[in-house]
């Protein structure tokens, strides 16, 4: 007799995906029949089918009953009964809404907007500037003959759909063994479990029975869950839509033939257009030709965003066209940093884009001096610059990008969103390769971290009231000593093939790193035996993440080689802030002084103690902080690898003293906000002189006043005077557009005070050809002199400098002498004079 569990659905939102997926893991582990009825509304749901539990529409307070009948039922009842009364009622954290970047017309640069060329505005996903052909993709159409009643065959058809599903899970499999990146591997997994799910195969096989064709039995099918699952508001069931949609393709394919599949060959630099887009069809995409990705609906969480990003591919969402000017086959620009996509590339676009091209190009060629660099500041102290990774593909662009080693790899991506663990062969590879990739630099694996905030799916972990504060990182070995014992050994044997060091997350007393210690010597007595080589001297570290470590720094040097600071652990556990809560948001900051303070004594008692330490929390991945940092003495960071360069720079900028003695005031200062300022107003070892050669420009063409604002704000963004280009341009045409600054006699003197600018600066643009800049007199400007001024100037510098200068250009002796300057150096004596008087 079946075994029944009554329940009622306490969740808020129902048995959504999230909720549904916790009761199918658990379901699955048993052979037993398990069912799932809503009584409220009599549907029956097959508990170890997520599309199914989830058409079953629970909703908060709906009265439930799980029948299980079955060879393990006795089992599996008390297991589920278990689960009903302790997990399920947890099995549904709110998610924060993803953040979103609304379309903003402002952000388009007066430049471009002058050049009147038709364009649609989005929002910003990931910034880079595109050119190409648009190519819509439109969603696939199936050829009517196979929607057919009479080709309905209710036996062949099941046979045909069997044979289908198991090459549809085999080509799944197959893809998912040979890719390495994390991200592709976890859509492989989400389109397994549907292409193996029940119910979809149940439902599609009515459809067959009811006399629809197979092909049309498998759209009603994908049409029925999709709409359930639309029906959520939740990002992770639209998510699931996507795949739902992708598997369902791939059974058609398999069933009709390439002919339903519109497949998409990019055969030139492309655009693509698309209402929303499954992983599968961005991954079906040539990555040689697609060059920009234009969606209608997309979040920043999204499958394919995410893989878009690690592509590299800029991408812009929410945006309207309307009325319609986007066709196929049009020339395009798509400038995701700004939002916009440019559909008519007239010669003042053409230009525009030249400009923008060649700053991007001057400010990565600048940088790449600083990257091939090791890290140093101004007055020579080393802090190395490593990164952050999860995946083998991530550590190659690392090292490209001037990594000095990996300083965190963050091993549990690799089990995150997987059926089943990775096993010890395919983690080796994983690891030997990174390895090999960084030698001789080192790399330094973190065992897997899971728990908290990273859910792992194939290990079935509770749901916890506070997972932060529970079952998470080296907590977790124990139980699952097997499948650790497999990491480490992976590790062990890549240690042969490069520079590796082990670190051990979350630990909070000697006992944890003893055990993890004794499980290696185990494995390297096992490695011993089998003949299998490792480096004897791989060095094992903890994680400095939980407070109570930062107490026994002494004993803990006796038994690890190093130690890594998460400061973003560290400041939760620090502060008591989760740091996933955004109601305590707010009380989340590594700049409290009590954070800084322990800091420093973490740095100096590990230095007493003569091991090394690296940061390796998110507090490191800003340049704004790199005084901070140096001035508690770091000498290793670990960042993602896209900040490196930039990274390096700015180390490059600061001398030790200075960062030193903000520190010590740091440490002092009455709250975050305090330390912020301080830490801002940082002096770089070298002020930039208010009047410098490289800012002025002489005989530089240009067309328009817009234009020539951008060329002033550009240089000295180039000469890294402003971090942010655009943002100071925007300073200065807050002022211009009320008033124009063409003082007269052909000279215009746009100015503005702005907290991006780094050192008060003056450039100079000389135009061989004047331009229109709606002047007090009416005359063209064949001069421009910008004034940028530093918000934070308390002296009134702006207002002194601007009347000096001002008056100068008065006199018509000093306009000559400008006008007539055969150098930079000319031009800088003139004005320096002038300010003199
Ligand atoms: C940290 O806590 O700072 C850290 C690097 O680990 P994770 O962010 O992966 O928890
Ligand atoms: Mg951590």
């Amino acid at each position: 007799m079946a075994h029944k569990i009554d329940f009622v659905c306490v969740l808020k939102n129902g048995i959504h995906a999230r909720p549904a997926t916790s009761l199918e893991m658990v379901a699955r582990q048993y052979a037993s029949n398990i069912s799932v009825v809503n009584r409220r509304n009599g549907r029956q749901a097959n508990a170890k089918s997520v599309l199914s539990l989830v058409g079953a529409d629970f909703k908060l307070n709906d009265p439930g009953v799980i029948s299980v009948s079955g060879q393990d039922e006795a089992e599996a009842f008390r297991v589920l009964r278990q689960f009903i009364e302790q997990s399920f009622p947890y099995s549904d954290v709110e998610l924060s809404p993803p953040e979103v970047v609304e379309p903003d017309v402002s952000r388009v640069p007066p430049m471009l907007a002058r050049a009147g060329a038709a364009l649609r505005i989005g929002a910003p996903l990931i910034a880079g500037i595109a050119r190409g052909k648009i190519v819509l993709l439109e969603e696939s159409v199936i050829p009517d003959e196979w929607l057919d009643p009479s080709r309905a065959d209710p036996e062949g058809d099941k046979e045909k759909l069997g044979d289908a599903i198991g090459r549809t899970v085999r080509t799944l499999e197959d893809k998912g063994a040979r890719t390495r990146a994390a991200e592709e591997r976890s859509i492989i997994v989400s389109h397994l479990a549907i292409a193996r799910d029940q119910d979809l195969k149940d439902r599609i096989l009515e459809g067959v029975a009811k006399g629809q064709s197979l092909a049309q039995a498998i759209l009603n099918a994908s049409d029925y869950f999709q709409e359930i699952l639309d029906r959520s508001t939740n990002s992770v069931l639209r998510e699931r839509v996507v795949d739902l949609k992708d598997v369902c393709s791939l059974l058609l394919e398999e069933i009709c033939g390439p002919a339903v599949h519109q497949q998409v060959q990019l055969r030139e630099p492309s655009i693509c257009v698309a209402e929303q887009l499954t992983p599968a069809q961005f991954l079906a995409l040539d990555r040689d030709h697609l060059k920009g990705l234009v969606l209608h609906q997309a979040a920043q969480t999204s499958h394919t965003v995410i893989l878009a990003r690690s592509a590299g591919i800029p991408t812009v969402a929410s945006l309207k066209d309307d009325p319609p000017i986007i066709r196929a086959g049009i020339d395009a620009i798509l400038d995701a940093g700004v939002g916009v996509l440019v559909c008519e590339i007239n010669p003042m676009v053409e230009h525009y884009y030249q400009r923008e091209q060649q700053k991007v190009q001057a400010v990565a060629e600048r940088r790449r001096c600083h990257q091939r660099q090791p890290g140093r500041t101004y007055d020579g102290r080393r802090v190395s610059i490593l990164a952050n990774i999860a995946s083998v593909r991530e550590a190659a662009e690392a090292m490209q990008r001037g990594a000095e080693g990996i300083g965190l790899f963050r091993t549990e991506m690799l089990f995150m969103h997987q059926d089943r663990p990775p096993g010890e062969a395919e983690q080796f590879e994983i690891y030997r390769q990174v390895a090999q990739l960084a030698s001789p630099d080192p790399v330094t694996i973190r065992l897997l971290d899971g728990g908290g905030d990273k859910a792992l799916t194939c290990l079935d972990l509770p749901q916890e009231e506070n997972p932060f504060l529970g079952y998470r990182g080296v907590r977790l070995y124990r139980q699952f000593q097997s499948l650790i014992d497999d990491q480490m050994s992976a590790i062990v044997r890549a240690s042969a093939f490069g520079k590796i060091k082990l670190l051990v997350p979350m630990v909070s007393h000697p006992g944890e790193i003893r055990w993890v210690l004794d499980r290696i010597k185990e494995i390297r007595r096992r490695l011993d035996r089998e003949g299998i080589a490792y480096d004897r001297t791989m060095p094992v570290g903890i994680m400095i993440e939980v407070p109570s470590v930062v107490f026994i720094i002494d004993q803990l040097a006796e038994l690890v080689d190093f130690f890594s600071i998460g400061t973003n652990d560290l400041v939760q556990y620090v502060m008591a802030v989760d740091r996933s809560n955004t109601r305590v948001k707010g009380h989340y900051s590594p700049y409290y002084p009590a954070v800084i303070r322990l800091l420093g004594q973490v740095l100096e008692e590990a230095r007493r103690h003569r091991k090394p330490v690296s940061i390796c929390g998110d507090l490191a991945s800003s340049p704004q902080n790199i005084p901070l940092l140096v001035g508690l003495n770091t000498t290793e960071i670990s960042v993602s690898s896209g900040d490196i360069p930039a990274l390096k720079e700015t180390l490059s900028r600061f001398d030790s003293v200075s960062c030193q003695d903000l520190v010590k005031q740091a440490t002092q200062a009455a709250d975050p906000q305090e330390v912020r300022s301080m830490i801002q107003q940082t002096p770089v070892a070298f002020t930039f002189p208010l009047l410098d050669e490289t800012c002025i420009q002489l005989d530089v063409e240009v067309h328009s006043k817009e234009e020539a604002v951008k060329c002033l704000v550009d240089q000295l963004y180039l000469q890294d005077r402003t971090l942010d280009p655009q943002q100071l341009e925007q300073d200065i045409w807050q002022r211009e557009f009320i008033h124009s600054t063409g003082l007269g006699h052909g000279i215009a003197f746009p100015h503005c005070r702005s907290q991006v600018i780094r050192s008060n600066s003056i450039g100079v643009l000389r135009l061989p050809q004047p331009i229109d800049w709606q002047a007090l007199d009416g005359r063209p400007v064949d001069l421009a002199i910008l004034l940028a001024i530093e918000d934070s100037d308390m002296d009134s510098s702006h207002m002194r400098i601007f009347s000096s200068l001002a008056r100068s250009i008065m006199h018509k002796p000093f306009r000559e002498k400008l006008r007539g300057a055969a150098t930079a150096e000319q031009i800088i004596d003139y004005i320096q004079g002038a300010l003199e008087t």
